[in-house]
Formats: C-alpha cells, structure tokens, sequence
C-alpha cells in the first residue's frame, strides 16, 4: 500500500498571484565587483540590460559596493556552527558560498535582529545550479524559504522577511534543492538590513469548507474539477446514512485544529453565490484523482486570501481495509482539509506522526487526530529546521480573542527536545458515535507515541 497519499502542494500560477520575478538590480552587478574571483562567476556574460531594471526602494541597492564579504569555509552545516557575520555587517554585507553535494548545507549567521527589521537575501548562481533559501531565527524556527527561479543572469532566489519579534540570531541556510540534488555548486549572496520598517499585519481570514460540490470554474488545470457534493457513501456504502453526521464532525474538527486563530470555518451545504476574499476547501468525491487531497501552493504569511483547495472524498475508500469508523472517517477527512488550509495560510510539510502537516506518516496515523505544533520541517521543505505552526499562523491570521489559544507547554529551545504539540496533554477528539456534536475532548491522543 501506497503509504505516502498526501501530496505536495500543487504549484499553479494563476492570473494575478504569480510571485513577481526577481529583478536583476544594481546589487547583481555590485555582487560581480565583489566576488570577481569566484570562478562560478568568471564565465556569466554581461549584462547590459540589469541596471534598467533598477529600482530604488530595493533595499539591496543600498548595500555599499565596499560591504564586508564572507567566503564560505566548511563545516557550516548545522546551527551549531554556523558561519558568524555579526561583527561584520552593518546595511550589509556579500556571500561567496558553494553547495559541494546534494546533502551539503550553508548555514550563515546574520546576527540580531529587532522587531521591525527587514532581512532581504538575493542569492545568484549559474544557470545549472537549482538553490533554495531560508531564513531561520534563534530557535530554529522557519521564517521563510524560497527556491531559485530561472532568472536573466542565472537562477536567482530572493528572501524578504519584516521579524515580528525580536530574536538574537537571524540564520541564512542554503541548501539543494530536493529534486535537484545534482544541481548544486557556487552561489553569491547579496543581504540586505533595515530597521523600523512597518510590521506587517495579520489580517482574519475565512476559509470555507464546501460540501455542495461544484464545477471547473477557473482558468487553469487546478480548477478545471468537477466535484460532486459530499456523499460518505462515495467512500463506503456503509457510510450511506451518516453524511451529514460525518460532515458536521468534520467541520468541528477543524475548527478545533484552528483554535484561538482568527480562522472563521464557514461550511456550504448549498451551492451559493461564491464571495470574495475567502478560501475555500472543496470537499467532495473527483473521479480521477487518488491523491487524498491538494492545495493550490504555500501561500506564505496568506499574502492570497482568496486560495482553494480540494480534498478528493472518494479517495478515502483506501481506508476501508483498516475497518475505520465514521469517526475515524471524519477525522481522517478534518486532517485532510486542515491540511491543505495549512498550505493556503502558509505552511509547509513537517514531520510528525500527530502532526497536521507531515505526509510521510501511515493511513492509519492519518485516521488519528493531528495538530498544529511546533515539528521538524519535512526534508522536502528543507533539510533543516523547525516550523512553529501556531506562530506562524498567527503571525499570517492574527489570534482571535473570542477563542482563546490552548495553553502551550512553553518549549522554547527546541534542540534535542523533539517537537511539540498545542495541545501538550493530548490531541482532543470529539467521537461522533458517543456524544456528537459540542461535547469536550475526553479522549485523547497521544500526537506523537506511536510510530508503527
Ligand atoms: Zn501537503
């Protein structure tokens, strides 16, 4: 049996969300200056046409031509021993760096940063040398991550990140990209610090849980689906009477997995009039599909909040050799859906078997009650690191003061203390057959004992 039925999030440019294409700016031509004995760089043609491009709130256009420049030296592959820059920089300073094998990761010491700072990296390599980037605070947590795109010079990849919080270490990591393991070499960074820039603010976000069905309805293959309206018979027939029950559990479960998040759970049981500015997470049977479920991309920070996703109700028929109950299936199906509402506000894979964001865990894990917490980033994402998902969801969606967050166990180093939950005695699950809907959690699980 196919054990890993999560997917990647599918990554479909549609009209007016493409992330803009990293300009070439006078910073590249600066990089040039700098790292003239780079032999990455010795062969790159000029290019005549990078300073027209040239725009002057780039904060990398003020990185002085004579900033500090750090040549790479190894070992520099984990946070305990990362290049150090602080004593160095001041607006800024260059990278000369190389990825010598797949597995090979830099990792740089960029120093404090106050709230209010801005971080802003732009890595260049040659064409054949596919990088992904991330910024990392003092704990290890993720704060963005971008992978190179084609660019007129090369392959570019360009960080942008305004701290929330104040932290003592803000840490540059440079790693492969995991489809590309061969295609690693040498790369020139340019970053860039500002302070007291405006904090971006966390904007309430409702997101939709449509049973109703519907049909293609966008410009593009993602949303070229038609999707019936939930029928728990189109995952067994067993399941033929207890549809609206599964459903109504389904929408509980994911308000509980976005709890004390100004996240609005809003579920369609009758096809409406689609409004603006919400997600929506189609739930609904798709005759072709196998896959559990797919969101349209990581949407850091929800810089989007229109986004969709889909969870493909037929496909959970490859549960039934478990012998699931209803619960078990609504359940399955809330992971799912919250899953992929992780995606649309910003999340990536993590790794955890009661994880909400792990896709390497059995079915029978996924037929367990998940949660947001603080887990070790999938390698897929990145081969190093932590995402704190309540963090950053509240950093994207703000915290909703009618629901107040659960108590959280307060780890805050996470070095050699594995990962943890937001919910530390347990995962809460409201079972269906006992007591329906409303009541309070008085089973549990435990998110991350069991490993089979
Ligand atoms: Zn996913």
């Amino acid at each position: 049996m196919h054990l890993h039925q999560l997917p990647r999030p599918r990554l479909v440019r549609r009209p007016g969300l493409a992330l803009p294409r990293p300009r070439p700016v006078r910073a590249a031509a600066a990089l040039v200056v700098a790292l003239g004995g780079c032999s990455a760089w010795s062969e790159r043609p000029p290019t005549a046409d990078a300073s027209a491009d040239r725009t002057l709130d780039d904060p990398l256009e003020n990185v002085p031509f004579d900033a500090p420049v750090i040549d790479e030296a190894e070992p520099n592959d984990d946070f305990d021993a990362p290049l150090s820059a602080p004593t160095l920089r001041s607006s800024g300073l260059f990278i000369n760096g190389g990825l010598s094998d797949w597995a090979d990761v830099d990792l740089y010491s960029l120093g404090p940063v106050e709230a209010g700072g801005r971080v802003t990296v732009r890595i260049d390599a040659p064409a054949d040398v596919h990088l992904q980037a991330a910024l990392f605070d003092d704990r290890e947590v993720l704060l963005t991550a971008a992978r190179s795109s084609t660019s007129p010079i090369g392959r570019t990849v360009t960080l942008s990140h305004v701290a929330r919080t104040s932290m003592n270490d803000c840490v540059l990591a440079v790693a492969a990209q995991s489809a590309r393991r061969n295609a690693v070499g040498g790369y020139a960074a340019a970053v860039a610090f500002e302070s007291d820039v405006a904090l971006p603010t966390a904007a309430a976000q409702t997101v939709v849980l449509n049973f109703a069905g519907a049909e293609p309805h966008g410009d593009d293959d993602f949303t070229d689906r038609t999707v019936a309206p939930f029928d728990a018979s189109d995952i067994s027939p067993q399941f033929g009477g207890l549809t609206d029950d599964i459903r109504d559990l389904v929408v509980a479960l994911v308000r509980d997995q976005y709890a004390g998040l100004a996240v609005d759970v809003v579920a369609w049981t009758e096809p409406i009039p689609w409004p603006d500015g919400v997600s929506v997470v189609h739930v609904g049977a798709v005759d072709d599909e196998y896959l559990l479920g797919v969101g349209e991309h990581v949407d850091e920070y929800n810089a989007d909040p229109a986004d969709e996703a889909f969870v493909f109700v037929d496909a959970f028929a490859q549960f039934m050799p478990l012998g699931p109950s209803a619960d078990d299936i609504a359940i399955a199906i809330a992971n799912v859906a919250g899953h992929e509402t992780g995606h649309l506000l910003g999340l990536r894979h993590t790794v955890g078997a009661g994880s909400l964001m792990d896709v390497s865990a059995s079915l029978g894990h996924v037929l367990r009650a998940r949660a947001f917490g603080v887990w070790p980033l999938d390698a897929e994402s990145f081969p190093i690191g932590y995402q704190d998902e309540p963090a950053m969801l509240a950093a994207a969606v703000g915290e909703n003061p009618d629901s107040p967050p659960p108590e959280f166990a307060g780890v805050l180093s996470l070095k050699g203390s594995g990962a943890w939950t937001r919910w530390p005695g347990g995962i809460p699950v409201r079972p269906l057959s006992s007591c329906g809907m409303g009541c309070g959690g008085d089973e549990t699980l435990d998110p991350a004992g069991r490993e089979d």
